[in-house]
């Protein structure tokens, strides 16, 4: 799960972390307000989404009056953002975070992330931190350091050390910057993130460490014991399908193609993908229903899947395992007539009682492509979808 900016914030603050006055907003006629609150003659305002790249596509402003800052808001409360990290719809605006400007003399990068391979949370830094980051790894990505840091360790001042050094940091904001690794070491734990990024960390004016901007995502795995984060939800930032699915328990993921997908277990639904796609077709889904597969599910599956209007034709690849066949079959011809579906439907039925679950589908008197090889399968659904 992701946060936005100003809820990382709010988090940074509390693990003693330097960022900005500030005040998020939820309507334009508050901006007045939350300027004169915050105090000063020169602030930044940002659009709060679920993505970066929102000061390359007039996300951010720098602003010396409190009717640019209502003007903001009124431009994009309300309306989506598209930048170059978003799809082409982008991401609906329904906050405002304004904060006092802070003065930059130099932009640092600074994240976090979990390596499996060494079980460590590794720290990357940059000295050229910015909008610009990707160039730097893309072009240089000498200047940049990955310092892996064990969980176990609450002293983290060695590898908080090295990174400075690459940060190029003088004696004073070295002082500041151990602390505040151990501080973003600890932040990461205990709230169970997967992710953490400061793009830019700044040096300001006065020669000190700030935080000018924060991503963090949350394991999602590990929400139900993280209560206070959980209520950071922001639904209007999820794809609406992903957003139903995930409801019902299902793992969907839209796609680009016409051909939806049902299947059950995630390495079932990318093989049916691949095939799909050796045929020549596009899947517009990824949607695992889970090992059990009931009449319920597969009908929600059904409903979620025709919610894109660019889907020409439905695949079901169910492997009976723990379930059998029969008992899906009977699932797949209940949800098709509950469901009112006027695509094609390529069924593939395998695994116990595959038999039984093929001549009950044959039997149904509902317009089913009851196939029992999925390579036939995936061509046939492919065909149809042209
Ligand atoms: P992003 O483009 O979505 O990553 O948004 P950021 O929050 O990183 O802001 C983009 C850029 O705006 C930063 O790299 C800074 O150059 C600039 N910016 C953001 N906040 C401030 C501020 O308080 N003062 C100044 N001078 N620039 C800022
Ligand atoms: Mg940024």
């Amino acid at each position: 799960m992701n946060l936005h900016e100003y809820q990382g914030k709010l988090l940074f603050a509390q693990y003693n972390l330097p960022v900005s006055k500030g005040k998020v907003i939820f309507d334009a006629s508050d901006a007045e307000d939350a300027c004169n609150e915050i105090g000063g003659s020169k602030w930044v305002v940002k659009a709060q989404v679920h993505a970066g790249g929102r000061g390359k596509s007039g996300g951010v402003e720098l602003i010396d009056s409190v009717k640019s800052a209502t003007r903001f808001a009124e431009r994009w409360l309300g309306k989506r953002l598209v930048t170059y990290q978003t799809d082409k719809k982008g991401q609906l605006v329904n906050s405002i975070l304004i904060e006092e400007c802070t003065s930059i003399s130099k932009e640092l990068y600074l994240s976090a992330v979990v390596d499996r391979d060494s079980q460590k949370i590794v720290f990357i830094g940059s000295s050229e931190g910015g909008v610009n980051i990707e160039d730097v790894a893309k072009n240089s990505p000498e200047k940049i350091i990955y310092q892996g840091i064990d969980i176990e360790n609450s002293n983290a001042k060695e590898e908080a050390l090295s990174i400075s050094r690459v940060l190029g940091l003088n004696d004073i904001q070295t002082k500041q910057f151990i602390p505040m690794i151990e501080n973003l070491l600890r932040l990461f734990i205990e709230k169970d993130l997967s992710l953490l990024e400061i793009n830019p960390l700044v040096i300001n004016d006065n020669g000190d460490l700030h935080c000018l901007d924060a991503k963090i995502n949350i394991d999602s795995n590990a929400l139900f014991r993280q209560p206070e984060l959980q209520e950071m939800y922001d639904e209007t930032q999820e794809d609406p399908q992903e957003a139903e699915a995930a409801k019902s328990d299902l793992s969907y993921v839209s796609l680009d193609g016409n051909i939806g997908c049902m299947v059950n277990g995630a390495g079932l639904a990318m093989g049916t993908m691949d095939t799909i796609k050796f045929f020549g077709g596009n899947p517009a889904n990824f949607l695992d229903v889970g090992g059990t597969a009931t009449q319920q599910r597969v009908a929600k599956a059904f409903k979620i899947i025709l919610k894109d209007k660019e889907v020409k034709v439905v695949l079901v690849n169910i492997f009976g395992g723990i379930v059998r066949c029969d008992l899906i079959a009977e699932g797949v011809v209940a949800a098709m007539k509950e469901v009112n579906i006027n695509i094609p439907v390529v069924v593939r039925l395998e695994g116990n009682n595959a038999d039984l679950g093929a001549q009950i589908l044959s039997e149904a008197n509902i317009a089913i492509h009851s196939i029992n090889n999925l390579s036939d399968a995936a061509n046939k659904a492919v065909e149809l979808a042209k």
